[in-house]
């Protein structure tokens, strides 16, 4: 199973490169050159912790050139960065993500918002882990329509996968701090144990991909990210991929639904 994914998430100020349950390493990175003949505009993955989003959003920027915008990735360099941590909306977001709870409406919102000034983001974008609660995305549906200038409205794309699938991918994931590949000790174990192959450096394990914080992280999908995805869904410009494929099929199941649900735009 082989997936060849870029390196680089692509945004400045975020942590870089994460690839949920990536399947391969840095040895595959043999992306060919973006597919700029189809604007996907702005797109939402949906789904729970491990389901693979950020695999997918990976393998979405390679092909059509548009950026991944991680909402996870941009709270972790916050976190990571000691001069925003020590603010009372650093220490509040690291205190949260911590616990596997999510943080305020307001202060994603803002990070977004900021995000989707940039440039790159014109033929569209691919927003992870975001939006994740019914108000986020009522807010991303006012902000898309007041600031829009003529863009693709928003689909969405729902992720799902069996949740025993789920806790085994999060709590397998290991990272390499220089290259930013990923591993899985159960599905894709590098081949010294813990010492990334290509750099040599220690992987290292997110501090919220432990079994106690995913449960958590799993328990908040349900109870506030369901109802995001019953909102797309009511709203027509929603699709459907079975996670329970490996990656490269899952990529095919979303780039089928991406052009159906652009066509029936344009239809
Ligand atoms: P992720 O990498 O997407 O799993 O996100 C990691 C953590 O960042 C989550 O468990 C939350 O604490 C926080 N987070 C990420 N995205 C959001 C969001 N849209 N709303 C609130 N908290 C978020």
């Amino acid at each position: 199973m082989t997936a060849s994914l870029p390196r680089v998430a692509g945004f400045a100020g975020a942590e870089v490169g994460r690839h949920d349950t990536l399947t391969t390493n840095c040895t595959s990175d043999t992306t060919a050159p973006a597919d700029l003949s189809f604007s996907p505009g702005p797109v939402l993955l949906l789904g729970a912790p491990g389901v693979g989003k950020g695999t997918q959003a990976q393998l979405l920027v390679a092909k059509h050139g548009i950026p991944q915008i991680s909402t996870g990735d941009i709270l972790r360099a916050i976190r990571n960065d000691p001069s925003k941590v020590q603010t009372p909306e650093g220490s509040e977001a690291k205190r949260l993500m911590d616990q596997g709870l999510l943080v305020p409406d307001d202060l994603v919102n803002k990070l977004v918002s900021k995000r989707l000034t940039e440039p790159d983001t014109a033929r569209g974008f691919i927003l992870d882990g975001f939006p994740r609660t019914l108000p986020q995305a009522e807010w991303l549906d006012r902000h898309l329509v007041s600031n829009s200038n003529g863009t693709l409205p928003v689909v969405a794309i729902s992720i799902v996968a069996a949740y025993d699938q789920l806790a085994r991918r999060i709590t397998g994931r290991r990272t390499c701090p220089v290259c930013r590949s990923i591993y899985n000790i159960y599905t894709n174990p590098p081949k010294v144990d813990g010492i990334c192959d290509c750099e040599g450096a220690a992987l290292t394990q997110r501090s919220d991909d432990t079994e106690s914080v995913f449960t958590e992280r799993l328990k908040t999908f349900e109870e506030q990210t369901a109802p995001v995805v019953a909102h797309y869904r009511a709203l027509g410009r929603f699709e459907e991929a079975d996670g329970d494929q490996d990656v490269d099929a899952v990529n095919a199941a979303i780039e089928k639904a991406l052009v159906h649900l652009r066509n029936g735009q344009l239809g």
